[in-house]
């Protein structure tokens, strides 16, 4: 099972992806996750993205699709994989077409209020770095982190106006792949908009559509 994860930042792509790939037993590749660990590793690849990182400038489509494409042809993709963070761009959509048969793309479907709300709510220990949430995970005292007693922030990116442009950024930038994609007939939209304690109900969505496939 091949598999793209599709959807915007504070969407719960990442606990979504780890459900599916427990269930499947396949593997998550995350760019994001590739590029930090070739960094860490300090590799000529980690070098040259963590150049283009720290510059601020997106990292070239080139870099990008040969890291996924290495990825990808390692042995434990072979039963399947999910994948996240990547395509971006459709030249990158179209390499992986070329390189990959692509069962479907779940697209995790969130209003943007819902997310405005969720990551709204984090607030993150400014000595040790752990993170709340004013809903899911309340400190026991009020702004006091409970583990070692720091205080909690909310990070600049996190305050509801840096996120509503973050929203529409990411929508302006991925709207081409979501709309390429669709036009493949790969994207599957998933409601997403469902509290944690019920995810079950968004996770079912994603197993009741492979079911057909199989
Ligand atoms: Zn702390």
């Amino acid at each position: 099972m091949n598999i793209v994860i599709l959807g915007p930042p504070g969407a719960g792509k990442g606990t979504y992806a780890r459900l599916l790939s427990e269930k499947y037993t396949i593997p998550t590749i995350s760019v994001g996750d590739l590029f930090r660990k070739a960094i860490t590793d300090e590799t000529k690849l980690g070098k040259s993205v963590k150049n283009y990182l720290s510059s601020g400038e997106l990292v070239p489509d080139k870099i990008v699709i040969e890291v996924v494409k290495n990825r990808l042809e390692e042995e434990d993709c072979k039963k399947g994989f999910l994948l996240d963070g990547y395509p971006r761009t459709v030249p990158q959509a179209e390499a992986m077409m070329n390189f990959n048969r692509i069962d479907v793309a779940f697209n995790f479907v969130v209003p943007d209020d819902v997310i405005a709300s969720r990551i709204g709510g984090r607030r993150t220990c400014s000595k040790c770095g752990a993170i709340f949430h004013l809903i899911n995970v309340p400190p026991k005292v009020e702004g006091i982190c409970d583990i070692c007693g720091g205080t909690l922030i909310q990070r600049v990116d996190e305050k509801p106006q840096i996120i509503k442009n973050r929203l529409e950024i990411f929508r302006e930038k991925t709207k081409p792949v979501a709309d390429y994609l669709r036009t493949k007939g790969l994207v599957v939209d998933i409601d997403a908009n469902y509290p944690i304690e019920e995810i079950d109900k968004i996770i079912d969505q994603c197993e009741n559509y492979l079911q057909t496939l199989r």
